[in-house]
C-alpha cells in the first residue's frame, strides 16, 4: 500500500479542524497533539516559536479516551483546553512520565485540572525505581520552590508503578513500556491499538546495544514514532556524548530498521532555532522521506494502521 503521511491539521481552519476531530473521535481515529516539543529547558524566544518553546508534553485521544506523555511545560496548556472542554464534567486521563528530569514534570504545579474539581481522575504510570512519582511531586512543590503545596490538589491521583512489559489499558489499548540509554534512566512507551501504534521515546542516547535493542522493539512496525532528535549528528560526536540524548541519523536508522512508518523529530535542542530544525528535516529527507520535526499545536492522525495491521 501506499504510503501517505498521517493527516497534520495545523493549518486548517479551527471550524474544519473541529469538524474533523469530531468526526475522527467518533471513527475511534487515534489523534496526536503535540503541546510541549522542546528539550531540557523552556525557550520561549522568537526564533524558536515555529516549532515551540515549551517542553515535553503529547497528548494522545482513542475515542473517549486520553492518554498524555510527559508533563512538561506545554502540560499547562493541555491543562487550559481540558478545562475549556470539559464545561464543568469531570476529566480523565491516563498520564505516562518517561522520567523526573525538569522538562519532563515542570508542568505539572500549573496543571489546572488537578486542583479544580475532586470528580477528575488522573492515573499516573511510571517507574519508581529511582523514586516515586508522588514523591517527586510532592519535593517540587515544597517550600520554598513552590508557593502551594499538593493539598491544594484536589483531583484524584492514582499512581501506578511500571517497568518493562506490556499493560492493557481497556478497550483493547496496550501500553508496552523499554528502558532508554539516560542518566538515571528513562522509559519509552509503545501505545497499541487496533487503530494504529505510535512509539513514544525521547531522551535516548545511541551506542549501548541492549538500548539500542530496546528503542527497535518498541518502534517495531509503529505508524508513528516520535523520537529524540535533540542534536546535530555533528554536535553528538563532537561535544554531547554521554549526555542521553540522540539526532536525526540515529531516528532514520531506527525507523528505517524497525520498520515503523513515520519518525517525528522530538525533544529540540534549546539551542536550535526555527531555521536550524528546517534544515534538519530538509537533510533528514534525502535518507528517508517520512521524516518532520514536531511542532508545538501540530496534531496528526493515525488511521490507516487499521486496514494494515489487524
Ligand atoms: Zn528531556
Ligand atoms: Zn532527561
Amino acid at each position: 500500500m501506499e504510503w501517505e503521511p498521517a493527516e497534520e491539521l495545523t493549518n486548517e481552519s479551527t471550524r474544519r479542524k473541529m469538524t474533523i476531530l469530531a468526526k475522527s473521535v467518533r471513527m475511534g481515529l487515534m489523534r496526536v497533539k503535540f503541546w510541549g516539543v522542546r528539550g531540557s529547558t523552556p525557550t520561549p524566544q522568537p526564533e524558536n516559536l515555529r516549532y515551540g518553546g515549551n517542553t515535553s508534553c503529547v497528548e494522545v485521544r482513542l475515542k473517549d479516551a486520553l492518554y498524555v506523555f510527559d508533563c512538561g511545560t506545554g502540560f499547562r496548556p493541555l491543562g487550559q483546553q481540558l478545562e475549556h472542554e470539559s464545561k464543568g464534567k469531570p476529566v480523565l486521563a491516563h498520564i505516562f512520565v518517561s522520567h523526573f528530569h525538569w522538562d519532563h514534570i515542570q508542568g505539572i504545579p500549573f496543571f489546572g485540572p488537578l486542583y479544580d474539581s475532586a470528580e477528575n481522575r488522573f492515573i499516573f504510570h511510571c517507574s519508581s525505581r529511582t523514586r516515586s512519582l508522588k514523591r517527586v511531586m510532592e519535593e517540587q512543590m515544597a517550600s520554598p520552590y513552590f508557593p502551594v503545596d499538593m493539598s491544594e490538589m484536589k483531583a484524584r491521583r492514582d499512581f501506578y508503578d511500571i517497568e518493562e512489559g506490556r499493560v492493557p489499558l481497556g478497550d483493547e489499548v496496550t501500553i508496552e513500556t523499554r528502558w532508554l540509554n539516560h542518566p538515571q534512566g528513562c522509559m519509552g512507551f509503545r501505545l497499541e491499538s487496533k487503530h494504529g501504534v505510535l512509539v513514544y521515546a525521547t531522551d535516548n542516547e545511541p551506542g549501548d546495544p541492549i538500548f539500542d535493542k530496546n528503542v527497535r522493539k518498541l518502534a517495531a512496525g509503529a505508524d508513528v514514532l516520535i523520537y529524540d532528535g535533540q542534536y546535530l549528528p555533528e554536535e553528538y560526536e563532537a561535544r554531547k556524548r554521554g549526555w542521553g540524548h540522540s539526532h536525526w541519523r540515529e531516528g532514520i536508522n531506527i525507523v528505517m530498521e524497525s520498520g515503523a512508518k513515520e519518525l517525528i523529530l522530538f525533544h529540540h535542542d534549546p539551542d536550535h532555532d526555527d531555521a536550524l530544525i528546517d534544515k534538519v528535516v530538509q537533510e533528514a529527507r534525502n535518507y528517508y522521506p517520512r521524516v518532520r520535526a514536531a511542532a508545538e499545536g501540530m496534531e496528526i492522525g493515525i488511521e490507516q494502521a487499521a486496514a494494515q495491521a489487524h
